[in-house]
């Protein structure tokens, strides 16, 4: 029997199998989906054109790295309106449209690329049996949705971030009671900075550096003491 907790929880998935090739474990499973959504203009069609095998780049599991190979299908859009007359399978969770890692994967890269940087995090991705260039990082990272509109704490730490080290530095911005990345800024600009506070008024207490002590920010001006380059 096949241990579906392999997979992410609630993936339409049937028929899998699980084989080992020399240091990979190979999944091969087939969506259990009837229907689609066409991208293009959003009908839904149940009218399968063909079928076809895409493969998924998952998590490692006990020190291999995993491959999934899913048989999807492809639709037709019998919606006269619309451009696009065939379209592969879509999934809600867990697969962005050619992408060619599970989400799941992107959003533990794009925390090694939060945490380290873009070239440490290449490195570490490779020691996990997670590989990807330092180029696929960053575009990661700068892909990535920091969709926090409100600091709900008030208390933030700035700091420099590595997207190239040596090379391009942005701003990472830290909620410390939430212990949590909410924002990269793309420079390190004191301008930059003060913009991102006009717009975040909650914030009340700023830390420059993890061994600065906690100051206030200062009434109706932007106290952010950044050193710049
Ligand atoms: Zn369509």
């Amino acid at each position: 029997m096949f241990p579906t907790f392999l997979l992410p929880a609630d993936f339409p998935l049937t028929a899998c199998t699980i084989s080992l090739v020399g240091e990979s474990l190979r999944i091969k499973a087939s969506s259990s989906q009837s229907s689609s959504i066409c991208p293009a203009c959003g009908c839904a069609s149940d009218r399968r054109h063909s079928k076809y095998i895409r493969t998924l780049v998952d998590l490692p599991t006990s020190g291999y790295d995993v491959k999934v190979l899913i048989l999807s299908g492809k639709y037709f859009c019998d919606n006269a309106q619309c451009s696009r007359k065939i379209f592969t399978e879509r999934f809600k969770q867990e697969i962005s449209p050619y992408y060619r890692r599970f989400n799941r994967c992107k959003e533990l890269l794009g925390n090694f690329a939060l945490e380290l940087g873009g070239n440490k995090g290449a490195a570490i991705s490779r020691l996990v049996r997670l590989r990807v260039s330092p180029s696929t990082i960053l575009r990661i990272i700068k892909g990535r949705h920091l969709s926090i509109p409100n600091v709900t704490s008030g208390i933030i730490g700035i700091d420099d971030w590595a997207f190239k080290k040596g090379n391009t530095y942005g701003t990472i911005i830290v909620d410390l009671h939430q212990n949590k990345v909410i924002d990269l800024l793309a420079d390190r600009e004191s301008e930059t900075i003060c913009q991102w506070l006009k717009e975040h008024q909650e914030v009340e207490v700023i830390s420059r550096e993890s061994w600065w002590p906690l100051f206030k920010r200062g009434p109706g001006r932007c106290s952010a003491g950044h050193s710049g380059s």
